[in-house]
């Protein structure tokens, strides 16, 4: 579980997030939707402690994120991430790209995490791109390669951030297939999207952030059908 309790971040005096409360429950899929500036990044940044806080607490699996005494190696273990732009290393090929963590990280043995890589490859449809490299390889393609990376990991959370935002329109799909076979596995998962389709169809709930608070949540037949915010309201309007 992921409890964010009153969350602030300021970079210099801008304060980006005002406040922030979420429980994110195991299996639980939200969507985060919000205009551009209003701290989803800098949200998702903070659960896995690549951004300080000025003030609040998170806590993954009781564990506080931001305490000087928490083995912040261990933590972001569970605690995947994809992000906007593709981050694969280009002279690796595929299968060494997502089996390089599990041998250095979690130190498993060459042929232990090259089946990890393989199984995981295949998990997002890239079974046949073992030796491909990542700029022989769509955006789509690379954006399946980023989340069979983060997986093999084997967290407990994925965190996603805008990950078919830089992508062609007909390449956003395969994207949201992945995710969408990950959440039905009963992954746990943040998705920060302006795919408002994938927020209706697969969130248990959507969080609707306006200026660095989360100003609606709720199932998406609220916050998306229906939602309450007149700022929900239009920018939902604008979006689709
Ligand atoms: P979103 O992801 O919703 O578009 P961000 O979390 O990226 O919003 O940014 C929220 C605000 O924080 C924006 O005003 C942005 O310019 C500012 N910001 C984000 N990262 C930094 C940073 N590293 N330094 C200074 N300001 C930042
Ligand atoms: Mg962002």
């Amino acid at each position: 579980m992921i409890e964010i309790k009153n969350l602030r971040k300021s970079f210099g005096e801008l304060e980006v997030l005002k406040g922030v409360d979420l429980t994110v429950q195991q299996g639980e899929v939200i969507s985060i939707i919000g205009a551009s500036g209003s701290g989803k990044s800098t949200l998702l940044y903070c659960i896995n402690g690549l951004e300080d806080i000025q003030s609040g607490q998170i806590l993954v699996d009781g564990v506080d994120v931001h305490s000087k005494s928490t083995d912040m190696n261990k933590l972001r273990q569970k605690i995947g991430m994809v992000f906007q732009q593709y981050n694969a290393f280009p002279h690796l090929t595929t299968l060494e790209n997502v089996a390089l963590a599990p041998k250095i990280v979690l130190g498993k043995s060459k042929p232990e995490s090259e089946e990890i890589a393989k199984a995981q490859l295949e998990h997002v449809g890239l079974g046949d791109k073992f030796d491909v490299y990542p700029s022989r390889m769509s955006g789509g393609q690379q954006q399946r390669l980023a989340i069979a990376r983060a997986l093999a990991m084997e967290p407990r959370y994925m965190l996603f951030d805008e990950v078919t935002s830089a992508l062609d329109p007909e390449l956003v799909g395969e994207v949201l297939d992945t995710m969408r076979l990950l959440s039905d596995a009963g992954m746990t998962m943040l998705v920060v999207t302006h795919e408002i389709g994938f927020a209706r169809d697969v969130s248990d709930r959507v969080a609707y952030v306006h200026e660095g608070l989360i100003e609606e949540i709720g199932p998406p037949s609220q916050v998306i059908a229906n939602p309450k915010s007149a700022h929900a309201k239009r920018f939902l309007s604008n979006v689709t």
